[in-house]
C-alpha cells in the first residue's frame, strides 16, 4: 500500500478532527449559507477548514483554541503578521479621521510616493481594492495602449479571477498543448466568449520557447504578463536569462512586459524588478500593500498611465470604485512599508534560505522525496523526486501525501498553505523556524504509520 493511502492519512485527520471540534460545527453552519462553507475556494481542504479566531503576531488561534504559528502570513498578505502594533496604530488614527472619502487623501499620496520611489519601473499608480482588479485594468491599458487585441500569460501564472486571468491557471491533460507551446485552457466555467483566442500562453522558464510564440503572435500581442516568482503554482522562481529574454523580445516587437509583482514585491526592497535586474514596463501589486486590509495597485509608464487621466477630458480609460484608495487600506499599507525596510526584508530572505535547506535535510533524513522552491521569504515544498521549474513540474506531485503532510503540521501547530507553499514574516524569529523543522520531523516521522490514535 502507498504510504499516502486513505488509511494512512486517516492518522493524521483522525488527530485532526478531535482537535477542532469546534471548526467542524461553525463549518457545518456555514455550508448552510455559504457554498463550499467559505468565500475563498483555495483555502478548502478537506475534512473542513480550521476556522480562524484571532492571530497575534507569528500565532493564530482558531476556534478550539489551538494555537498555530503562521507561515502563510494570509498567502504573503501580512509581511509584519498579526496585529502589528505600527499598523494598528496608523489604523486607529485613521479610523478616528474616517473610513472613505468622496475625494483623494493625502494616505493615497504617501503611499504612490513610497511606491513609485521603491519600484525603480513606476513612474505613476492607481489603487484598486484587490490584486485582480489591478491585473483587469493593467490589461485593458495594454490593450488600449498597443492597439492590439491578445496578451499572452504564463502557464500556471494566476493573476486574479478576470476572464483574460483565469486561463491555463491549472491546465492538466492532452488539451493542454505542447510544453513549449502551450495551449489556452479555461481555468473557469462561464469565461465570456472569445477569452482563449485572446490570451496566449507562454511557458515559464524555457525563453527560447518562449520568445517563438511572442514573436509568432506579436502583430495582435498587446503585452506579456509573467510573476518573477511563480506564485500560486508553488513559488518557482524566474531562471536566470528567462525574464532578460522577455524583455528583449517584447522591447524589439513593442509588447508591453507586465510583472505581476502581487507576490514577488517582497523579495527586494524595491521588488522583483530590483531582484533580477529587469525593468518592465508595467507592474501589477496587492496583497502585503494594504498591510492585511484589501489593496491593490498597478503602475509603470506614464505614457501608459496617461490612459487614466480624467484632467484633461474624459479618460482613455474610466477607472471607478467606489472603495479604490480605500484611506485604511492605505494608512495600514504605509505603516508595513515603513517598517518593510531593506534591512528587513533581508532578515526575513536570510530565514526563508535558512528554512529552504533545513527543509530539504529533513525530507533527505526521513527518505521522503521532495524538491523545495522558492526565493527570498518565500517557499514552496512539491513531493516529487525531479527538480521544479515550471507548472509542469508539479502535475506528478504526491497531492496525498501533501495533504497529510499539510494536516499533520497542523497537528504540530504549524500552518502552511494546504498546497504546500509559505511566506516568512517579521514576526517569524529562529525559535518558530525550529519548531517548524521539529513539527516536519515529526510529521514526515509519522508517514506511513497507520497505528489508530488512541
Ligand atoms: N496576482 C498574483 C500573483 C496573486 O497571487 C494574486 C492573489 O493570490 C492576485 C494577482 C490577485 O490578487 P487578489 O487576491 O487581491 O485579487
Amino acid at each position: 500500500m502507498p504510504l499516502s493511502s486513505p488509511a494512512s492519512l486517516g492518522v493524521e485527520e483522525e488527530r485532526y478532527r478531535r482537535r477542532t471540534p469546534a471548526s467542524e460545527r461553525c463549518y457545518i453552519e456555514a455550508r448552510r449559507y455559504l457554498p463550499g462553507g467559505d468565500s475563498r475556494s483555495p483555502l478548502f481542504y478537506s475534512p473542513y477548514p480550521a476556522v480562524m479566531d484571532r492571530g497575534e503576531g507569528c500565532r493564530l488561534f482558531d476556534l478550539d483554541g489551538n494555537e498555530l504559528i503562521d507561515f502563510t502570513g494570509n498567502h504573503s498578505a501580512l509581511a509584519l503578521g498579526y496585529g502589528h502594533p505600527h499598523v494598528l496604530g496608523a489604523v486607529e488614527r485613521q479610523l478616528e479621521r474616517g473610513t472613505c472619502f468622496p475625494g483623494p487623501t493625502e494616505p493615497q499620496v504617501r503611499l504612490a510616493r513610497m511606491l513609485v520611489e521603491r519600484i525603480g519601473s513606476v513612474e505613476r499608480v492607481r489603487f484598486t481594492s484587490s490584486g485582480t482588479e489591478a491585473a483587469a485594468n493593467v490589461i485593458r491599458a495594454a490593450r488600449a495602449f498597443t492597439g492590439r487585441p491578445k496578451v499572452a500569460k504564463v502557464e500556471g501564472g494566476y493573476h486574479g479571477t478576470s476572464d483574460d486571468a483565469l486561463v491555463s491557471t491549472h491546465p492538466t491533460g492532452p488539451d493542454a498543448g505542447e510544453r513549449s507551446r502551450p495551449r489556452s485552457q479555461p481555468s473557469a466555467l462561464g469565461l465570456a466568449p472569445r477569452t482563449l483566442e485572446n490570451v496566449v500562453v507562454i511557458p515559464f522558464n524555457d525563453g527560447a520557447a518562449a520568445a517563438r510564440v511572442i514573436e509568432a503572435e506579436h502583430h495582435r500581442l498587446a503585452a506579456v504578463l509573467v510573476e518573477p516568482v511563480l506564485g500560486s503554482a508553488g513559488m518557482i522562481p524566474a531562471e536566470r536569462g528567462y525574464l532578460e529574454t522577455l524583455r528583449e523580445v517584447t522591447r524589439r516587437l513593442g509588447v508591453l512586459l507586465i510583472f505581476d509583482e502581487v507576490v514577488s514585491f517582497r523579495v527586494a526592497y524595491g521588488g522583483g524588478e530590483e531582484h533580477f535586474g529587469v525593468v518592465p514596463d508595467l507592474t501589477i501589486l496587492g496583497k502585503l500593500i494594504g498591510g492585511g486590509f484589501p489593496l491593490g495597485a498597478f503602475g509603470g509608464r506614464q505614457d501608459v498611465m496617461a490612459l487614466f487621466d480624467p484632467s484633461a477630458g474624459r479618460p482613455g480609460i474610466p477607472h471607478p470604485g467606489s472603495l479604490n484608495a480605500n484611506p485604511i487600506s492605505l494608512a495600514a499599507g504605509i505603516a508595513t512599508l515603513e517598517l518593510l525596510t531593506r534591512d528587513a526584508i533581508e532578515t526575513i530572505n536570510r530565514r526563508g534560505e535558512s528554512l529552504r535547506g533545513r527543509m530539504r535535510g529533513a525530507f533527505a533524513e526521513a527518505g521522503v522525496a521532495a524538491e523545495i522552491t522558492g526565493l527570498g521569504s518565500l517557499f514552496g515544498i512539491h513531493l516529487t523526486g525531479h527538480p521544479v521549474r515550471d507548472f509542469r513540474d508539479t502535475l506528478d506531485v504526491d497531492t496525498a501525501l501533501r495533504h497529510r503532510i499539510f494536516l499533520g503540521l497542523h497537528n504540530e501547530g504549524v500552518l502552511i498553505d494546504p498546497r504546500g507553499v509559505g511566506t516568512i514574516s517579521t514576526a517569524l524569529g529562529e525559535t518558530e523556524l525550529e519548531r517548524f523543522i521539529e513539527a516536519l520531523r515529526a510529521v514526515l516521522a509519522r508517514v506511513g504509520d497507520r497505528t489508530p490514535i488512541r
